[in-house]
């Protein structure tokens, strides 16, 4: 049993005021493996006045001083990197060999993208006007996570706030504690003055508002649903603070005859069923012209049928199960609703894989699931699931085929396949989404990531990641 019931605040792991507990579950097994103390109030008003009073040192700093203390952060990162795959596997469940090579290294990736864009941000310019601009760091910044990508997620925050000389509480989901500690002992040996970084676990009611409501918090920035960022907002809005969002997504895949289809529909489903689903930026939606459809669900079907499905401690190329009882009675709802709906399974469907190890049975397993002839009034078409499962419909024109795209409250990214490259471009323009993906290729780290409409404000990764942390100031040139 792995217990956790210290935060770290001030440069210290310290007892929670809190006596609440909540139990960690493995989803493999839906086994408890560990135990999570769960803040309150008086644990965030710790955290705060300890970054608050860190800020008046920290905001200080040359970016010298900042960036020798990232590249400290990447060696500690990289030396532990194991460490993170691990427990990100063990707490939401991603293959092992995915959650060390893809979930943990996002940590050292965007850590690398940030150190980049600190090299080449100006703090300091001289405007048109002759006066001069400052770019200062914002304040004491409250993080919130969620647990799908949870590394990944913590240094899309931590990193430009610890860059910019901001100071921060991290709140990671309550669910995902085991990854959020090893990277506060990151923070930790690489060297950090106290009070610069503070971990407070807890949930979203308790905590998470607890530290959106803090007057001396100057800037919230949240990942996770929808529903919770708008309640975000809410608690930010008495104290006039800057929110950024990243949240949900329901991303188009828009599938021209001219690409090459085998290709590019097989990693259309395999790219929908990363992560078993859980990717806020997932494409499930798949949108193919009318003339290569029926090729089409033929392909998507052997793909589908070709997903393993597996016990996450194992090496390889499977997927795993999904994170928890709740979201797998969701995600079968969702694939319930389909049925009921009319729309036609073309794979998978109800119920656990077949042949699943043994040890696993228990586990949150979903059967990898493809509906076609979707329509876009269908709540799978329009809803996030967050499961493993690819809703199919054709369009007939380019025209239809991108108003078909575009009509979702969502917008985080949009990938489009086609063997033309004005096509590529002249559709590109025309989503409605932060991110395209094109035959295949996304942003690397240090590029922004981020969405329009309901999927969020804001951008991460990069320097477009620093400005959200940054406040500006101008002031005339000195004369007597
Ligand atoms: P969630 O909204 O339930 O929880 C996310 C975080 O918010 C957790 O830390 C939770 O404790 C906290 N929270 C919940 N209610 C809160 C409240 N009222 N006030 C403050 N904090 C609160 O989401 P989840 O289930 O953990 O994650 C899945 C969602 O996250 C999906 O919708 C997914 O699309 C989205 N997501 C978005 C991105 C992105 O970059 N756009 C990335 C990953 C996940």
């Amino acid at each position: 049993m792995i217990l956790i019931d210290k935060f770290y605040i001030g440069g210290e792991w310290v007892a929670p005021d809190s006596t609440t507990t909540m139990p960690i579950l493995t989803p493999s097994t839906n086994a408890q493996i560990g135990q999570v103390t769960l803040g309150n109030s008086v644990d965030v008003d710790r955290a705060v006045a300890a970054a608050k009073a860190a800020f008046e040192t920290f905001s200080m700093t040359t970016k010298d001083e900042r960036l020798a203390l990232l590249r400290r952060l990447a060696e500690v990162t990289r030396a532990r990197m194991d460490d993170l795959g691990h427990a990100i596997s063990k707490e939401m469940g991603a293959p092992i060999t995915m959650s060390c090579q893809v979930q943990a290294y996002s940590g050292l990736g965007h850590l690398e993208g940030y150190i980049a864009a600190l090299e080449s941000l100006d703090e300091q310019e001289t405007l048109p006007s002759g006066d001069i601009l400052s770019r200062e760091p914002i304040g004491v910044c409250g993080l919130i996570t969620p647990w799908n990508w949870p590394i990944n997620q913590i240094a899309q925050k931590v990193i430009p706030a610890l860059a910019t000389g901001a100071t921060c509480i991290l709140k990671p989901s309550e669910h995902t504690p085991l990854s959020a500690q090893i990277y506060a002992e990151i923070v930790h040996e690489a060297g950090y003055p106290a009070g610069v970084f503070n971990l407070v676990h807890g949930d979203g009611p308790s905590v998470g508002s607890a530290m959106s409501r803090h007057p001396d918090v100057a800037m919230m920035s949240f990942t996770g649903s929808t529903r919770a960022g708008s309640a975000v907002s809410k608690d930010a809005a008495d104290t006039v603070k800057r929110v950024t969002l990243e949240l949900g997504g329901k991303s188009p895949n828009l599938i021209f005859a001219d690409c090459d289809l085998e290709t590019r529909v097989r990693e259309g489903v395999a790219s929908c069923f990363y992560n078993t689903g859980q990717s806020c930026d997932a494409p499930t939606r798949m949108l193919v012209e009318r003339s290569v459809y029926e090729q089409t669900l033929v392909i998507a079907r052997s793909a589908a049928e070709a997903q393993q499905v597996g016990d996450p401690a194992q090496e390889g190329d499977h997927i795993g199960p999904l994170f928890d009882g709740l979201q797998y009675d969701r995600v079968q709802a969702m694939i319930q609703k389909g049925i009921d709906g009319g729309a036609r399974v073309l794979a998978g469907g109800l119920g656990r894989p077949d042949d699943l190890p043994v040890n696993v049975q228990n586990g949150w397993f979903a059967r990898p699931t493809i509906f076609c002839d979707v329509t876009p009034d269908m709540a799978i078409w329009r809803e996030e699931i967050f499961g493993p499962v690819l809703v199919i419909t054709p369009f007939d024109t380019e025209e239809e085929g991108i108003a078909m795209a575009n009509d979702t409250e969502y917008g985080l990214a949009a990938y489009l396949q086609t063997g033309s490259e004005e096509r590529a471009i002249r559709v590109a323009r025309r989503l409605r989404a932060g991110g395209i993906h094109i035959n295949g290729r996304d942003a690397g780290y240090g590029s922004p990531f981020g969405g329009f409409k309901q999927s969020g404000n804001g951008r991460e990764g990069g320097l477009f990641g620093l400005e959200d942390y940054l406040e500006l100031k101008v002031r005339p040139p000195f004369a007597l």
